[in-house]
């Protein structure tokens, strides 16, 4: 008998539903009973309590079949699924659903690698796939071709692009190299998106438009479908990688790094997109915040100098790489280094500069497509436990990315927080990633964390700054910040919702679009 129950379900229309879906899966596979094993879908890092997200059940398909037959018992019976592929996205809710007591689909058993392309350089997987597994796969088979792993790699290729997520590679933004779905519908329906609507065709993997409308968007940071096989391409092993590190003594620098790099990323140079991490990001891959200050509040100016010396880090660090034929990577990094130059004070690493160094080990690695889960030991700057992703967008000025920084900085020294975060300046665009860092066993950190966040979305709303992804629980007041002309936005993506899943089955609130029966007026 499960403990909880979806809203709106008796127990016994519940338990019903849940004995069917164990007749389909196998008794194994479904979780309704185990309290252990269905805490392991909790949201663990979150700033509201485990009870908010844990599902009433866990249901772990291995096939479309399966899964066909599961909607239908859902259908039946109004059961929420909440769809993940590994579920891994920990900073905005990992495995959790949106709402208590729905029930997880869980993907992860569906991992196979269906296809690598050698010579077209693609590859087409399920959802449980993880970038630890595809490297490894690609690794023994002798394959020439590199991934384009998050941090940390235990994520997979196709959650990670579903959620809009990044790379540190030149293939670093996912959803453009995408190419290829297959969809399961709410009604069951399987669609193959792109050239994958045409039978036998060759061009699943390398062409990622159909005849009409362009359609893998509508699946990506949606509920209008469960997505069980994806394309993407694989970058080819370059001739050569040229990483290298800049380190920046002064925190205003900040606006002319930004201004130096733009002119040079509209000309992708360098080739992958480059991160600015502040300096306690650096630092606490390798130390600890108690290892330099104890008192509350912001660490002090003459601790964040001290922690710099110690490191040889600087306010902001600067990591990309070139890639391609060495001659070619030299001639395109001279402009851009004799740029960087002009500003004082600046210190520059290349390879084998930064022995013994992790955090250079670990940035070096994903420039280099190589996973690894080193980025997780963020988490013992301060301990206990809760982080969570604050993400907003702005345009590659140095005077946005000074005003946006500080907007960030001043309200979490306010709510009692470090400043912990990094910049990602891809073609056009500057993403912000505050890791929002606090002890999960205390409330009051906890309550501080949630209200800083709701803060920030409101502060940057009203400046123009959207997010985009955001943790389970500000899914709905971000969807409201993006509200031009009386949310046509919004009102389109449910109009779609009803169309497609008219019982509202599927991932119900998700990226702030519920079904008509939960929606509230507004
Ligand atoms: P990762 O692979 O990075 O761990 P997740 O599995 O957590 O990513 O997926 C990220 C988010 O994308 C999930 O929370 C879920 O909302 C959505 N999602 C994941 N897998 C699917 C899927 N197969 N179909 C539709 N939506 C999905």
């Amino acid at each position: 008998m499960a403990n909880l129950v979806p809203e709106g379900l008796t127990a016994d229309v519940f338990n019903q539903a849940v004995a069917e879906m164990r007749a389909v899966v196998g008794k194994q596979w479904v979780f309704a009973e185990d309290q252990a094993a269905l805490r392991s879908y909790r949201a663990a890092y979150g700033a509201t309590p485990d009870e908010a997200h844990l599902p009433s059940a866990a249901v772990a398909p291995d096939g479309v079949e399966e899964i066909q037959a599961i909607l239908k018992i859902a259908n039946d019976y109004r059961v929420p699924l909440w769809t993940i592929s590994t579920g891994r996205n920990f900073a905005y809710g990992g495995p959790a659903p949106r709402k208590a007591g729905y029930v997880v689909l869980d993907l992860k058993r569906m991992n196979r690698i269906i296809e690598v392309n050698e010579e077209l350089a693609y590859a087409l997987v399920e959802p449980g796939v993880s970038y630890f597994q595809l490297y490894e796969h690609l690794q023994k088979t002798g394959s020439k071709l590199w991934i384009d792993p998050a941090a940390p790699g235990w994520g997979g290729p196709l959650g990670n692009t579903l959620d809009h997520g990044g790379g540190y590679t030149p293939y670093g933004a996912h959803m453009l190299m995408q190419c290829g779905m297959e969809v399961i519908l709410a009604d069951g329906t399987v669609v193959r998106t792109g050239q994958g609507a045409l039978p036998n065709s060759d061009n699943w993997q390398t062409v990622p438009y159909n005849f009409g409308p362009y359609v893998d968007g509508l699946f990506t940071q949606s509920n209008y479908g469960i997505v069980t096989k994806m394309g993407f391409w694989l970058m080819p092993e370059p001739p050569g990688f040229m990483p290298f590190m800049v380190t920046f003594p002064k925190q205003d620098q900040l606006h002319d790094l930004v201004e130096i790099l733009r002119p040079f990323k509209l000309n992708l140079i360098p080739h992958n997109g480059a991160i600015m991490a502040d300096l306690i990001w650096e630092a606490s891959t390798k130390a600890t915040r108690r290892q330099y200050y104890s008192g509350k509040g912001p660490i002090p100016p003459s601790a964040r100098r001290k922690i710099a010396e110690d490191h040889q880090i600087g306010e902001w660090n600067l990591y990309a790489a070139f890639y391609g034929p060495e001659p070619l990577n030299k001639l395109q990094w001279e402009p851009l280094e004799a740029a960087l130059r002009t500003l004082p004070g600046i210190e520059i690493y290349y390879e084998g500069d930064r022995k013994g160094d992790p955090t250079w080990d670990y940035r070096r690695d994903l420039m280099r497509g190589i996973p690894n889960m080193t980025e997780f030991s963020l988490m013992n700057w301060i301990g206990g436990g809760g982080h969570i992703n604050f993400s907003p967008i702005c345009t590659p000025y140095g005077a946005e990315a000074m005003k946006s920084w500080a907007m960030i900085r001043d309200r979490a020294n306010e709510f009692g927080f470090d400043y912990i975060g990094e910049f990602a300046i891809g073609w056009r665009e500057l993403i912000q990633v505050l890791m929002l860092m606090f002890d999960r066993t205390d409330a009051s950190q906890r309550d501080a964390a949630y209200n800083l966040f709701n803060t920030l979305i409101e502060d940057f709303a009203k400046e123009g700054y959207g997010e985009y992804r955001t943790h389970l629980d500000f899914m709905d007041q971000v969807a409201q910040t993006y509200d031009w002309n009386d949310h046509a936005l919004l009102s389109l993506q449910e109009r779609l919702k009803d169309g497609l899943d008219p019982n509202g089955i599927l991932s119900p609130g998700k990226q702030g679009i519920w079904p008509e029966h939960m929606r509230e007026p507004r």
